[in-house]
């Protein structure tokens, strides 16, 4: 089995502060990560989430995204919002409308968000990408991490860096700083999709 803490770990043994670009998907999420991953990297947060419906929700977890941004204090974190088009996201997916959450569906929408990032990464010469997107229990940090091989084949010149942030009391620590904080709590996923399934449970 991957062990993906145990190679999250070893990024402590990388010598001076390499570029990384982290795809954060909302406040809630980003916490641990980003409180554990600043030690060793210079970063840029990239908000890339046309998945979000509708728009009011993407400005939502925005703002808590910056409102923990605010809370860090941190000038050497630069936040890059992406594109908003969840028009074109949902032509997209919807062809996997009737997939349940966490199916076929999830992996093409990790895999669009995680390659907007990868080609952000490329074009503006960051040495390692990633995404915080594994700190959830309902998404497949096996996925995420196939999906980030993938792409670290398909854009060179950047490393993926593997991650499962939820193991190694990563979850616990980022329920408890997350409580302490009061951030801005989703109660779906974000795509349309799982709006229906939400209500219809
Ligand atoms: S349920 Fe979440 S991960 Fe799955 S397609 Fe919708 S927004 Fe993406």
């Amino acid at each position: 089995m991957n062990n993906y803490q145990k190679q999250l770990k070893q990024i402590s043994e990388i010598k001076g502060r390499p570029k990384l670009l982290i795809h954060i998907c909302c406040g809630v999420c980003s916490v641990y990560p980003l409180q554990y991953l600043r030690q060793f990297f210079d970063i840029t947060v990239f908000f890339s989430n046309s998945n979000i419906y509708p728009y009011e929700e993407f400005e939502r977890r925005l703002d808590a995204l910056q409102k923990y941004l605010a809370h860090l204090d941190d000038d050497s974190i630069r936040l890059i919002v992406d594109r908003y088009d969840n028009e074109n996201y949902t032509k997209q997916i919807s062809v996997l409308k009737e997939e349940p959450e966490g199916g076929k569906r999830c992996y093409l929408c990790y895999r669009m968000r995680m390659e907007e990032t990868f080609r952000y990464a490329q074009k503006h010469h960051y040495d390692y990408c990633t995404t915080v997107m594994s700190i959830s229990n309902r998404k497949n940090a096996d996925w995420l991490n196939e999906i980030g091989e993938q792409l670290e084949k398909e854009y060179p010149g950047v490393i993926y860096l593997h991650a499962d942030f939820k193991k190694g009391d990563g979850i616990t620590k980022n329920d408890l700083l997350n409580r302490e904080l009061g951030l801005y709590h989703q109660d779906y996923c974000g795509c349309i999709y799982s709006i229906r399934k939400e209500n219809d449970e």
